[in-house]
């Protein structure tokens, strides 16, 4: 369990759930599918999204589009690459884009709330406070990242507000049905079905499965692509999301972890569905 984050530990570790939904609108659920959890890590698809929305090209100027091969919130790599973090999916990479956010977008503490009610279609999400101000409570690693990048001048806003919008943003509770009908239209060239809307052109679509194929479990990402083969985001609150492109968004969730902070059940449903259905992009 995420230990780090007090409220985190809390949660039950036995359970397990998950989502498939087809780009026909079909959906098809087990286990604690409709259970909401902490998305954590996997909000950092939604807030790079965003970004995009604002800034496009210009983010990669603040944040690269590598993997880090370093645990989800190493400060290691800033240090000699000027404060610019390695890719948006990890701590350091969303914090700068939280920045960039909280620079541009009004009302930034409902923002990615109402973004992603309306890719869901569901009008009951909400931020978990008892985790936030859990997170924010023990920032002390995530503030030290921060602060290393404004030296570098590298983060234009008061860190303390940052820190705030961006565990706020975490701590966003969704279930399994939640996440798929949200990733929906990254299986679908950049179109939701059920809003029917294109949320991203199809190539800045195929970019964000590019990133999360690259850079979505963390130091992870290569045993991902080895197991499951699928561009993926995972949180460490035990959710992972994965995309078959032209076909499904696929969710699982269970609290347990494993060292490097993906969820172990899951990693596993993963592997046994991709092997059996033949998912693997590669
Ligand atoms: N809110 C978590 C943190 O900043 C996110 C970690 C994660 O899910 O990777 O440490």
């Amino acid at each position: 369990m995420a230990n780090y984050i007090p409220a985190l530990a809390e949660v039950n570790p036995d359970q397990f759930g998950i989502a498939i939904y087809s780009n026909d609108g079909t959906l098809h659920t087990a286990g604690d599918a409709e259970s909401e959890f902490s998305i954590q890590s996997i909000s950092k698809v939604f807030n790079l999204i965003l970004a995009m929305q604002q800034y496009g090209e210009d983010i990669w100027s603040r944040v690269g589009h590598e993997p880090s091969g370093q645990p989800f919130n190493s400060l290691v790599q800033l240090e000699y690459e000027s404060g610019i973090p390695r890719n948006p999916f990890i701590n350091a990479g969303a914090l700068v884009i939280s920045d960039m956010n909280y620079s541009r977008i009004a009302a930034p503490q409902y923002a990615m709330r109402e973004f992603v009610r309306r890719l869901t279609g569901n009008p009951n999400l909400h931020y978990d406070h008892a985790v936030s101000d859990s997170e924010f409570e023990t920032r002390a690693r995530n503030a030290a990242m921060a602060y290393l990048m404004q030296s570098f001048g590298n983060f234009h806003n008061n860190v303390e507000e940052v820190l705030r919008y961006y565990f706020n943003n975490c701590s966003l509770r969704m279930s399994c049905v939640d996440l798929v009908k949200a990733f929906s239209f990254l299986a679908n060239r950049g179109y939701c079905r059920h809003s029917d809307t294109q949320i991203l052109s199809e190539l800045d679509s195929k970019k964000i499965n590019a990133l999360m194929a690259t850079s979505g479990l963390y130091d992870e990402a290569g045993n991902f692509a080895y197991r499951v083969g699928l561009p993926g985001k995972s949180g460490v609150g035990g959710g992972i999301v994965a995309i078959v492109p032209d076909q499904f968004s696929v969710c699982v969730w269970s609290p347990e972890l494993n060292a490097a902070g993906n969820s172990l059940a899951g990693m596993s449903a993963l592997e046994i569905l991709s092997k059996r259905i033949g998912w693997s992009i590669f």
